[in-house]
């Protein structure tokens, strides 16, 4: 046990479980106490900077302790803090609600609430089940999704997740799901180019749909990002097409932007790329700019009317949550969106976006190490390779990106890599000239490692 831990650090090590984490790394790399936070950056106990490029697990769009969002905030805890939200009502939920519907693709016209983006996942997959129930189609009790998807950590989640990590040691409790190979852009088995590619790969989900359509209720997608995965892009063609293969089969889509809505990728929510509208969209992380756990479902008049009927049928949807609609987390999202529109975020982030793939282009193209620099709005990921011909992998158990995330630490930036994949998907109130220090800091990681790993060139 590292033995010039603070107070606090040993404090937390005696009773806290940190996410996502094997607790006994902490031995010797204890969790880092933040005192505050502005803007980009976090401040811990010892006065030391952190700049956060990772937007604090991609939910922070504003910067920490935002004025605008703080006060907000505090204005709506002097009101109302919460009420049930069955039979009742507040401002904050029915305004966002509006503005919800107004901003996402034509055709989502009813919102349900919910506190994350696991629960609005379950809610997703539940409802679309029910429906189908609702419609006479009671062998449509499957989901299908695609490999390296992550759609959150709950049992149902975790069943149509495709990222081992996290559900392999639970397969025994999972759902029996159907899944289909998903788009690989970098490794692409069709040898296309995602520019200008008519996603080919989108024949394998095709071939489970012809043989399991009357089985599936679902389809579910991260559009645009398979983000947990590493950060996988792949074109907004597929979804295109994927929605037209739905529609061919009965089947509903699935879009889960609790990773990309809210700007990430460049536009409002990643559908609109694809000018598709789904039957479920889910979000969360973004939509309180990093302030507190909410999450919607956006759904159709179609799926809503499925279960509107007189009490007896028994037709309702009854799934609570309790802290569902919090009138803290609402009246936070409503100042969200009135940054976006107020400040033209949108485009700012067309700018951002623009520079920053410049810079780490230039940056990282040529490293010997990198397979990869991709991008799409504000998210960029650097794909680190042990070959950078064959593409071959460094192995999990080197746990590179771990080892460089802890010397980026040391340096100031917050990077939480995933696997062999470090990614930016800071704040987007971030300058250009933080961008550059991002770039330059995440790259002197890089070298610094590869010089003290003892890892061979492959020529
Ligand atoms: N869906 C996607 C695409 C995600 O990236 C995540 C979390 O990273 C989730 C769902 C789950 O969200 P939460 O962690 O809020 O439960």
């Amino acid at each position: 046990m590292n033995t010039m831990l603070s107070d606090l650090q040993r404090r937390d090590l005696n009773h806290v479980w940190h996410p996502c984490s094997q607790m006994k790394d902490y031995e010797d790399f204890p969790p880092i106490v933040i005192k505050n936070g502005k803007g980009i950056y976090l401040t811990d106990e010892n006065g030391k900077q952190y700049m956060d490029a990772v937007s604090s697990w991609w939910v922070n769009l504003f910067g920490h302790a935002n004025e605008r969002i703080s006060t907000a905030l505090a204005e709506q805890a002097l009101q109302l803090e919460h009420v049930i939200f069955a039979n009742f009502t507040h401002e904050p939920a029915v305004l966002l609600a509006e503005k919800l519907v107004e901003h996402t693709p034509d055709g989502l016209e009813k919102v349900f609430f919910a506190d994350s983006g696991s629960a609005a996942i379950e809610i997703a997959l539940k409802m679309s089940f029910q429906y189908h129930q609702q419609k006479n189609k009671p062998n449509k009790k499957r989901f299908l999704a695609l490999t390296d998807a992550y759609h959150g950590e709950t049992l149902g989640a975790l069943s149509v997740g495709g990222v081992g990590l996290y559900n392999e040691v639970f397969q025994p409790l999972l759902l029996d799901t159907v899944r289909a190979q998903g788009p690989d852009c970098f490794r692409c088995p069709f040898n296309e180019n995602p520019e200008s590619c008519s996603a080919p790969c989108l024949s394998f989900v095709e071939e489970k749909l012809k043989v399991h359509h009357e089985e599936i209720a679902a389809i579910i997608i991260e559009p645009l990002i398979q983000a947990a995965a590493g950060m996988k892009m792949y074109p907004p063609t597929y979804v295109k097409q994927l929605k037209a293969l739905c529609e061919q089969y009965d089947v509903h889509l699935i879009a889960d932007e609790v990773a990309v809505g809210f700007g990430r990728t460049g536009t409002m929510f990643a559908c609109e790329q694809a000018k598709i509208t789904p039957d479920f969209m889910c979000l969360s992380k973004g939509l309180t700019g990093g302030y507190l756990p909410l999450s919607v479902v956006l759904t159709t008049d179609d799926v809503y009317e499925a279960f509107y009927d007189d009490y007896e049928t028994m037709k309702a949807f009854l799934h609570s949550h309790s802290y569902t609609g919090n009138p803290l987390a609402c009246r936070v999202a409503l100042e969200v969106l009135k940054i976006f529109e107020d400040d033209n975020y949108i485009e700012a982030i067309g700018l951002k976006s623009a520079y920053m793939r410049e810079i780490a282009t230039e940056v990282f193209e040529d490293h010997p190490y990198v397979g990869e620099y991709r991008q799409v709005g504000m998210v960029g990921a650097i794909e680190l390779v042990k070959d950078k011909v064959t593409k071959e992998p460094f192995p999990s158990s080197d746990r590179v990106g771990y080892h460089i995330y802890k010397i980026a630490l040391e340096n100031g930036l917050l990077l939480r890599p995933l696997g062999n994949v470090l990614y930016f998907m800071p704040p987007y109130v971030i300058t250009k000239e933080e961008m550059e220090k991002m770039i330059s800091i995440t790259n002197e990681a890089i070298q610094q490692y590869f010089e003290t790993a003892e890892v061979m060139v492959v020529e």
